[in-house]
């Protein structure tokens, strides 16, 4: 048995919509990460499951490759690439779900036609401070991550017996990549009693775990050694590791989408790291991830410097300006915040 951690009136609500709706649009965030995938996918099955034939995921842009094999994902429609028929959907939908982000323009580009849309919208994520602009708003950033928020609000609607073996997946999936297959924010144990109950759906966790970390491209690899080898930089007395990359360098390696993923995490591995950034120079704007262990909040330093956001130990922004810019205001930034000297 699970806690009930999500507001009763907020399932009984969005269970109503369900259940007297047709179309209905599941909407996540750029670069979609594991999580909303998963997340939008498990959901989308399981609407499937309940009779919902009209349910359409669309994604602000692309995913990376090593999702594809996710039970739904070739049907999901990319903002970015069909935009009229992405904003006719999202306009034409009665029920919006925004999965795994809190506010508007997480979802780039299709953010206007997000918040013009009539449909009725529900949110249903884990991230602090959820912008109010849904009808009805599921956020728990205590729970590690949306997908996991999926299995509850379905389980909650008494609905558990519609969780099929492809929803099982994908959420598994989501699960999975947002906590570093279970290496951090991952010691509650009702974690444990969701995934006992996946693996009872039929799911393989240990093939949904190659599908996802062991399908890279040799320059995949290549690029990660010349990162550690030649682009680490190591602040001993900050207790932070920083690593960068440029188009330049990108290009050099054949980059793909989602071939830097986990990069940002590599430098943790250090003993007495216990901040890492990643810095990398994408076409439109320069990216910055960063990751923690420990009590240094990564959201408050992207919120104050990199018009970011995310969660205490996972967080990220932008920078517009230049790479070796953005490598200066990251240094200026450190020493300025260093909050209650944690990391000195
Ligand atoms: P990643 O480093 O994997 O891109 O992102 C880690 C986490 O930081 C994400 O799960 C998301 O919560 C947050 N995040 C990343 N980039 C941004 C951003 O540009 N804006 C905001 N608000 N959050 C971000
Ligand atoms: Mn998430």
């Amino acid at each position: 048995m699970l806690t009930k951690i999500i507001r009763e009136e907020s399932i009984q609500e969005a269970k109503k919509y369900i259940e007297k709706s047709e179309r209905f649009l599941i909407l996540t965030h750029v670069a979609p990460d594991g999580d909303a995938m998963g997340s939008s996918l498990g959901l989308l099955h399981f609407l499937n499951e309940y009779g919902k034939d009209n349910v359409t995921v669309v994604v602000p842009s692309s995913y990376p490759s090593f999702y594809r094999w996710m039970p739904g994902a070739k049907e999901i429609i990319v903002h970015e690439k069909y935009t009229a028929y992405a904003e006719e959907l999202i306009r034409d939908a009665d029920v919006i779900f925004c999965l795994d982000f809190n506010e508007p323009r997480r979802v780039g580009k299709a953010s206007a036609a997000l918040l013009a849309a009539k449909g009725k919208k529900i949110m249903i994520d884990h991230h602090l401070d959820p912008a109010g602009f849904c009808r009805v708003t599921m956020s728990y950033p205590e729970i590690s991550s949306t997908s996991e928020m999926i299995f509850r609000f379905i389980c909650r609607m008494g609905l558990f017996d519609l969780i099929n073996k492809q929803a099982a997946e994908c959420i598994y999936t989501g699960m999975m990549t947002d906590t570093g297959a279970f290496t951090y924010n991952s010691n509650h144990p009702e974690i444990y009693t969701i995934i006992s109950e996946l693996i009872k759906k039929g799911i393989d966790k240990d093939l949904i775990y190659r599908r996802v970390y062991q399908v890279y491209s040799e320059s995949r690899l290549q690029l990660m050694g010349y990162v550690l080898y030649e682009k680490m930089k190591v602040y001993p007395e900050l207790k932070t590791a920083l690593i960068t990359l440029s188009q330049e360098e990108l290009k050099r390696f054949h980059y793909t989408t989602g071939d830097t993923e986990g990069f940002v995490n590599l430098p943790l591995s250090i003993d007495g790291i216990e901040l890492t950034a990643f810095i990398r120079e994408d076409p439109d704007c320069v990216k910055i991830s960063l990751r923690s262990v420990g009590d240094f909040p990564c959201n408050e330093f992207a919120i104050k410097y990199f018009n970011g956001g995310g969660h205490k130990n996972a967080s990220g922004g932008e920078f517009y300006g230049s790479l070796p810019d953005a490598v200066a205001a990251f240094e200026k930034a450190l020493q300025a915040f260093n909050p209650g000297k944690r990391i000195v």
